[in-house]
């Protein structure tokens, strides 16, 4: 297809431990399986938080996921999830479990995860890091050094301070590998985008699976009804930037082999969509 190889661009991308990586964006890499994973929900949410303009009367349940790509010897996460006491006292969700046991629903143990792709820093997406003992870290360079100081302390208050400590310390653990910008194939099969703006440099990700290509959004894209009514998130980098959400999402219809692919960050629907395995894990196919 075309449209969705514009993106394929050669790129050579700069790791943190000081190696180079040679990557090649494409899909026509191996083939995944692609999970989504529900740890957590939450009720009774605003809706226009997550669709800009939504009637602010709309509330709707959340779910918490992580991604899980299963294949070539790997088995990444996309996001890490939360389990940090703090959280589940401010936010109270129901029917939490660990990320890292929610995960033996898909056969997996927390040090079967080879790699783990946050796409964003928020406590939601990356507090769960540090439960897999054998994961890398893939972040976007630009979203970690906007975010995480020198000594490990928050640069902005979007980073919960214990989780930039956490990151930071991964970090100087040789764990952590910062990704060098847009369209890197970090893994054979398994690129990254940046644009969507959700945070400084919110990553997404594109999967080649059997079904095609599958993209997982993130908060780069909350729900389905932002794709469905082309209206960007409710929280974007820059308040009321709604050009560059609007452009990744417009992306990611050309990258993804069908729209019926995207899936959300936060959409409950994903398990209704992709009813099977099914308690709490959705097989994208
Ligand atoms: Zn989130």
């Amino acid at each position: 297809m075309t449209t969705r190889c514009a993106f394929a661009v050669a790129v050579v991308g700069v790791l943190a431990c000081g190696a180079t990586l040679q990557a090649q964006p494409s899909h026509s890499g191996p083939p995944y399986e692609v999970y989504m994973v529900r740890f957590a929900g939450f009720h009774s949410f605003p809706v226009s938080e997550l669709v800009r303009g939504a009637d602010t009367s709309r509330r709707t349940d959340l779910a918490f996921m992580v991604g899980v790509i299963k294949g070539n010897g790997r088995n990444v996460l996309l996001d890490a999830g939360f389990y940090r006491e703090q959280f589940l006292t401010a936010w109270k969700p129901f029917d939490w479990q660990r990320p890292s046991a929610a995960i033996a629903k898909v056969g997996l143990k927390p040090e079967d995860i080879t790699d783990i792709i946050i796409s964003h820093i928020h406590w939601d997406h990356l507090d769960g890091a540090d439960l897999f003992p054998k994961a890398r870290i893939w972040i976007q360079k630009a979203e970690y050094d906007h975010y995480v100081g020198s000594n490990g302390e928050p640069l902005d208050n979007a980073i919960d301070t214990v989780d930039a400590h956490m990151l930071a310390q991964l970090h100087r653990a040789g764990r952590v590998q910062l990704v060098d910008g847009d369209a890197r194939e970090v893994i054979p099969g398994i690129t990254v985008y940046t644009g969507g703006r959700h945070t400084y440099a919110s990553e997404y990700v594109g999967v080649q699976t059997a079904a095609g290509v599958v993209v997982l959004a993130s908060d780069n894209m909350y729900m389905f009804e932002n794709l469905a009514k082309h209206v960007p998130i409710g929280a974007t980098y820059v308040p009321g930037d709604s050009t560059s959400n609007l452009q990744a999402q417009d992306r990611m219809r050309h990258i993804a082999s069908s729209p019926r692919l995207i899936i959300p960050g936060h959409d409950p629907d994903v398990f209704v969509r992709f009813p099977t395995p099914g308690d709490g894990v959705a097989k994208i196919e």
